[in-house]
């Protein structure tokens, strides 16, 4: 163990450290009556759209409110929140994995305190910052990407696709009103940071258009050999321009063999693929991770292409709205969106929701992937 020879002691990790770099154990920050009881539940219930109750062996209760966030938050927002797990729950909160925000307390009195405080508080438009929802079978809070806000890659914005489909679909966040849980992601670029591989409605920002070259900045901002290897499909080559009798060197891209991927600009900031006609989003539908009555799925692409349209993008909300509600009236109590669209068939999918067929979405990627990738997390012994 390298680790060990060069004096690093397993037994007792925090000695002759002289640097906090790294996570502190999760313990710390465990609310005490998670702390008590941690491994020794015995249930749980979900009491209302955003609220649970947890129950332990030792009859001790949490209470949990989830709220809705915008994820990319002010740190007023933030102090705001801390407020109230200090007033409510003992300082303690924590996030989901879907960007909810949980306050959790140990006694039900605390609990409806905790969440009238919470719909009190409203932005000054009107809007509540404490949106309660997101449990069961109703519509969770989009786990979401940096978009336009912050990555330097994407097709699409993050932050803005998802205010205008969660406004349009609030009422699904704050109710039980679905056959299922629909969980829905947004990624802006096929780099996908978020999970729209595997959530029942997925947005994908995508780029059609390659990079642009800037010739002129190219050889003083970037390595041109780092931007060569950076090409995954080999698109990027050296060359040399002559520009109003100046010689610059530079890249040529074969279009053709252009994927529209973005890694080339990741190491060259020479190389902007950023495109007002180009991007746009890819439309995908049933994935899920859970192993509930079928196996995990891959999501898969339904509408191959949606303009963006800022500030509101009324056609993505429009189709995602019409998903919901075609699934909503026509699936099984406990089906999912894929289950549900496998059950059917997807080319009633498709005719029910009356979205249009393309040749886009015909998946040709086979090989190795069908017989390499274990697509399940379901193992049989
Ligand atoms: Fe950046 Fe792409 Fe991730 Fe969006 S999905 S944050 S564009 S890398
Ligand atoms: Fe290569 Fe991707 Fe750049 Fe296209 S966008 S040239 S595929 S690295």
């Amino acid at each position: 163990m390298a680790f060990v020879s060069s004096g690093y002691n397993p037994d007792k990790p925090m000695e002759n450290r002289i640097s906090d770099i790294g996570p502190r154990d999760y313990n710390e920050f465990l609310p005490p009556v998670i702390k008590n009881n941690y491994g020794k539940w015995l249930y749980h219930e979900i009491l209302e759209p955003g609220v649970l109750v947890h129950v332990a062996e030792s009859g001790d209760e949490v209470y949990t409110v989830r709220c809705g966030t915008a994820r990319l938050m002010s740190i007023t927002l933030i102090r705001e929140m801390c407020d109230i797990a200090d007033k409510h729950c003992e300082g303690y909160l924590r996030f989901t994995t879907r960007n909810n925000v949980e306050f959790m307390t140990d006694s039900k009195d605390k609990m409806v305190a905790l969440k009238e405080d919470l719909l009190s508080r409203k932005f000054e438009g009107g809007s509540y910052k404490f949106p309660v929802g997101g449990t069961g079978a109703g519509v969770s809070n989009i786990v979401h990407t940096q978009g336009w806000v912050h990555c330097h890659t994407p097709a699409t914005d993050a932050s803005g696709t998802v205010k205008v489909i969660m406004d349009d679909l609030f009422d699904e966040f704050t109710g039980h009103n679905m056959p299922a849980p629909v969980r829905i992601a947004v990624a802006c670029c096929l780099n996908m940071c978020g999970a729209c591989h595997c959530s029942d409605i997925a947005v994908v920002g995508i780029h059609r258009k390659p990079p642009i070259i800037d010739h002129e900045y190219l050889d003083n901002l970037c390595e041109i050999p780092l931007a060569v290897a950076s090409c995954p499909t080999g698109a990027v080559r050296p060359s040399k321009v002559e520009i109003d009798g100046k010689q610059y060197k530079t890249v040529a891209i074969k279009e053709e063999r252009c994927m529209y991927c973005g890694n080339c600009y990741t190491m060259c900031p020479s190389l902007p693929l950023s495109d007002k006609e180009g991007d746009g989003i890819a439309l995908m539908v049933g994935g899920k991770v859970s192993n509930r009555i079928s196996m995990p799925k891959f999501s898969k692409v339904v509408v191959a292409f949606i303009p963006n349209e800022p500030p509101r993008w009324p056609t993505l909300t429009k189709t995602i709205r019409n998903i919901v509600e075609v699934y909503k009236a026509d699936a099984n109590k406990y089906e999912r969106l894929g289950d549900w669209a496998e059950r059917i068939g997807w080319e009633r999918f498709f005719e029910k929701t009356g979205i249009e067929f393309t040749p886009h979405l015909i998946d040709d990627f086979r090989d190795p992937a069908y017989y390499t990738w274990r697509q399940s997390t379901q193992f049989k012994f």
